[in-house]
């Protein structure tokens, strides 16, 4: 999901922590927060999904069996840090080269990803194949035939007013182009209703309450 600074075969990665926070550069001063839910500190990815190379961008992740509406595919884990904290570690990955996944959670709070998990390579499509059935589970949005790419709407799990990408997804859903106020969107307040982070979840019904 999405990074404001993303290597670049990340048109479409999730938003992932790098384990480099606080190494031999100098102690990272982003404030690690108190997540909504308990945060494992690994990954998890269904066993009947693997990684090979995409046509929407690099390497994507793959279903080898058919998969049931529902199903939980992925269930994240990593460190959960605040807006700023966030932006620290993308200005130290892009000094490093190296890259930070991650999505939001709730207000002010984004889980980073540990580096190197397969949920890494789960491209972006703004028609995706799954979407969130928890703060922190990713599951299959439909059916899902063997070989089928296991995408994720990365507008739909951000929460970062600068996360701003090109997409090229080439769906007949697609936006061109993909931001971290993309949960402002009614036409993603309906089709995704029930599948937000907790912290956009709430908002979104205080927009709605509010509204005339
Ligand atoms: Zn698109």
């Amino acid at each position: 999901m999405p990074p404001a600074s993303r290597p670049s075969n990340v048109a479409a990665s999730l938003p992932i922590l790098s384990e480099r926070a606080g190494d031999a550069r100098g102690e990272w001063t982003g404030r690690l927060t108190e997540s909504v839910v308990p945060v494992p500190r690994d990954v998890w990815v269904h066993p009947a999904v693997e990684v090979r190379g995409s046509p929407i961008a690099g390497r994507g992740l793959f279903t080898t069996a058919p998969i049931a509406d529902g199903t939980v595919l992925i269930r994240f884990g990593g460190t959960t840090v605040t807006t700023p904290g966030l932006h620290e570690l993308f200005t130290r990955a892009t000094l490093d080269g190296t890259y930070i996944d991650s999505f939001a959670l709730d207000d002010d709070t984004h889980l980073v990803l540990p580096a190197g998990t397969p949920a890494h390579f789960a491209n972006h499509s703004c028609d995706p194949t799954t979407w969130l059935v928890g703060p922190l589970e990713l599951a299959a949005r439909r059916d899902l035939d063997r070989d089928t790419e296991v995408t994720s709407d990365y507008g739909v799990i951000s929460d970062d007013a600068s996360f701003r990408m090109v997409c090229t997804c080439a769906t007949s859903a697609c936006r061109r182009v993909v931001t971290g106020r993309d949960w402002e969107r009614l036409d993603l307040q309906a089709t995704h209703r029930g599948h937000w982070p907790p912290g956009l979840q709430r908002r979104i019904e205080a927009a709605t309450a509010s509204s005339p």
